[in-house]
């Protein structure tokens, strides 16, 4: 350790943030063009970034703002090196991802009753019967499953959740063949002690699982649950360049941590991600001129801690 400098303790060296502003981002911001994500995509692929998730096969109606996924994924450069993934909702959302050759897919259900039938009407139970008919499609098809809990940290609805609760749900996915588990915080709940509850209740019974967290920073606590998560071990994290996503019609519902904040503050610490931060900031900035609003990322309005002003 060079004099002066601070013992971060037992942290890991590398990180792999997946890059979500494309999918989930975009997903709660105002419809854009297509040629927008198409350009949002290929500036993310040039940054070094190792998992980009890239559009959701789900119904028009339901999701407007991703009606052309098949379109976007078409026109997008795939970048060599790259892992996209794309999220469904049912078997015909898997049957168009599969055939838009897609081989990482992702699929949902909410740690809380409630928050699970106000999104999809169905109980958790029955999304999990539903799940575990997926997995088997998606894995017979030779893709990857990942299920993301949702509301694992909090439910808008009914308030704290039980981390044993959230660890049945991947005790059951697991057991239905799912490969890797996230979990998310959809409404920005998630606080160090909960990000702690959880991933203990859940490493308990599944030590071999790999296991990604999905922070919002909505009560401003993202970047102090990836801290807490790094000390837990925890090595992947979904993050949304520029902050992209939240609904912005919603008062006060910020949305996913901004990728930049997460990888300015690893790279400080001496944590790889592989990213560059220079191209990173262009495609937050290229973010921000594609919905027209501000965004909310720190890193893009005052630029990385390296970057001095002229005395
Ligand atoms: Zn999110």
């Amino acid at each position: 350790m060079i004099k002066g400098e601070v013992d971060m303790g037992e942290l890991p060296s590398r990180v792999s943030i997946r890059e979500v502003g494309p999918r989930d981002g975009l997903q709660n911001e105002a419809p854009v063009p297509t040629e927008a994500k198409v350009r949002l995509l290929d500036a993310l692929g040039r940054t070094g970034v190792g998992r980009i998730e890239a559009v959701s096969f789900v119904h028009p109606k339901a999701i407007p703002q991703m009606a052309d996924a098949d379109e976007v994924w078409a026109a997008a450069t795939k970048v060599d090196g790259v892992r996209y993934s794309a999220l469904v909702p049912n078997t015909r959302g898997a049957q168009r991802a599969l055939a838009a050759g897609f081989t990482e897919i992702e699929v949902v259900v909410s740690a809380s009753d409630t928050h699970n039938r106000r999104n999809v009407n169905r109980s958790v139970d029955e999304s999990l019967d539903d799940i575990a008919v997926l997995i088997a499609e998606l894995r017979a098809a030779g893709a990857t499953a990942e299920v993301i809990v949702s509301t694992s940290f909090g439910c808008p609805y009914e308030g704290d959740v039980d981390p044993r609760a959230v660890a049945r749900i991947v005790d059951r996915v697991v057991a239905d063949g799912a490969d890797r588990v996230s979990f998310g915080d959809t409404t920005g709940m998630a606080t160090p002690h909960r990000v702690q509850a959880v991933v203990t209740a859940v490493r308990e019974r599944h030590p071999d699982v790999p296991l990604l967290l999905h922070f919002h920073n909505t009560r401003g606590t993202a970047l102090a649950n990836v801290l807490t998560a790094l000390e837990l071990g925890i090595t992947e994290f979904d993050a949304s360049v520029g902050g992209l996503g939240g609904c912005p019609y919603a008062p006060g519902a910020t949305g996913n941590v901004a990728t930049e904040e997460v990888v300015h503050m690893l790279h400080d610490m001496g944590i790889d991600t592989g990213i560059d931060l220079d191209a990173l900031l262009e495609a937050a900035a290229l973010a921000e001129e594609i919905v027209g609003r501000e965004l909310p990322s720190g890193v893009l309005r005052a630029g990385p801690r390296t970057r001095l002003v002229r005395a």
